[in-house]
């Protein structure tokens, strides 16, 4: 069977992640076998989220009553069900869900009918919880399919530290990462000298380390020195993968969904209130802004030496008419000249203008000139891609170590027919 839970945590307590390796140990003692465990990330610009829109499915072999009656014991233990947007969703099929709810609630948005829909056909053992939403995520949880999948070993705290300061060892982390890069990343941001993996939020996780198998989140883990953990969970999952994107063309995007997008710079980037980068991009005589955020760091420099008439990829959601870009493909870069007035042959002396569509005209000896010194101006960007840096970087974003994105390999293209 399938279990999957979502919607039980708060901001200020709960982690799904944690309440499912909880409910994974559970059902081994009640002896049954958990054969996966899975953290299925859902469409990050999702309002009703906590965090990092994660639900999570259980595979487990026994029998279905018992395990459904032992998940929902552990939602209704530990899930906050005094937060006013906490509505968990617990869920048991007897086998995946059409993926194409998964792909729906990755890219785009759900409603809960449509998970009862789903549920009600299937057969499923449900329980939805105040609102009910958490069987969307549940539902999704249990519908995903995994292209391409990454790993995360997540470590919790015992709950009488939850709260307290996590004592996470800084030089071991920079050490772990040091040993395994690429093979796992976002352990720490080097470039800004920040630790990334341990959350300042008041749940239960004290560290996760993402990689790209078990053995290799298993190497960086046991370099990492901390205090002492009460439970550890070898997690597959969608993030890092690039699961959200859809390929977009400008005037064609929709509010919440995530784009890969290719276009011609048309304005010269600006930095405004706040740190934020902003420039338009256009591909068939239709625009759209791309903003590259403050918390985008150093990744902001390379925006900022976009010129008009390169062409490029971008990446990111669609929110409030603007692409927040995740990554960047500069894909030529426009060869930029500038002009001044010519230098007086006479008396060696530059021109000024001599008014709009006149020439030039030399101050000192009255000299007309008609056409402006032309030069090239020397451009260091480079083409490739580039990344927000792991301080900013998305769940879902795939980190560049694991290669350039690829939507359309192994993807469902189309957006679901609802959102056509
Ligand atoms: P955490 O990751 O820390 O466990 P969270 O960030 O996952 O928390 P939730 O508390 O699970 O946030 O809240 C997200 C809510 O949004 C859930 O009820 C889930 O069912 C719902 N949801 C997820 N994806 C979609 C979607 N695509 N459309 C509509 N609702 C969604």
């Amino acid at each position: 069977m399938l279990i999957g839970v979502d919607d039980t945590d708060s901001p200020r307590s709960m982690c799904t992640t944690y309440l499912g390796a909880v409910l994974a140990r559970r059902l081994i003692r009640a002896g049954m076998r958990v054969c996966e465990a899975r953290i299925v990330r859902l469409n990050p610009n999702v309002t009703y989220k906590t965090r990092g829109n994660a639900a999570i499915a259980l595979s487990v072999d026994g029998d279905n009553n018992y395990a459904f009656e032992i998940a929902c014991q552990t939602v209704e233990e530990l899930a906050d069900f005094a937060c006013g947007n906490t509505n968990p969703g617990v869920v048991v099929v007897e086998k995946p869900q059409d993926p194409a709810f998964y792909w729906r609630a990755v890219r785009g948005f759900c409603e809960i009918s449509d998970a009862i829909e789903i549920l009600e056909s299937a057969g499923a053992l449900y329980r939805g919880y105040k609102n009910q939403r958490g069987l969307i995520g549940a539902t999704a949880a249990v519908a995903s399919e995994f292209p391409d999948a990454t790993f995360e070993i997540l470590t919790y705290r015992q709950p009488d530290r939850w709260g307290m300061p996590r004592e996470v060892k800084r030089e071991s982390l920079f050490a772990s990462q040091d040993a395994t890069f690429p093979h796992t990343w976002d352990t720490v941001d080097k470039e800004n000298d920040v630790v990334v993996c341990v959350p300042h939020t008041p749940d239960p996780v004290l560290f996760g380390i993402r990689g790209e198998g078990p053995s290799w989140v298993m190497i960086a883990r046991s370099i990492i020195q901390s205090e002492k953990p009460v439970i550890e969970q070898i997690w597959i999952t969608n993030q890092g993968t690039d699961a959200h994107l859809l390929d977009g063309d400008t005037g064609k995007l929709l509010e919440g969904q995530s784009y890969q997008v290719r276009g011609i710079v048309a304005t010269t980037p600006i930095t405004g209130k706040g740190g934020h980068v902003s420039f338009v991009i256009r591909h068939h005589d239709r625009e759209v802004r791309c903003m590259a955020y403050e918390p985008t760091k150093n990744f902001r420099q390379v925006v900022r030496q976009l010129l008009p008439g390169d062409e490029v990829v971008v990446i990111g959601s669609y929110k409030k008419e603007s692409i927040n870009l995740e990554k960047i493909n500069i894909v030529t870069i426009a060869s930029a000249i500038a002009s001044r007035p010519p230098v007086c042959t006479a008396c060696n002396k530059r021109m000024t203008s001599d008014g709009k569509g006149k020439g030039y005209k030399c101050k000192k000896c009255g000299v007309h000139g008609t056409e402006p010194e032309v030069r090239k101006i020397s451009r260091t960007l480079l083409t490739g891609w580039y990344e927000v840096p792991s301080t900013a970087r998305r769940h879902l974003a795939k980190p560049l170590c694991r290669g350039v994105p690829d939507i359309k390999q192994g993807y469902h293209l189309a957006p679901p027919t609802s959102l056509q």
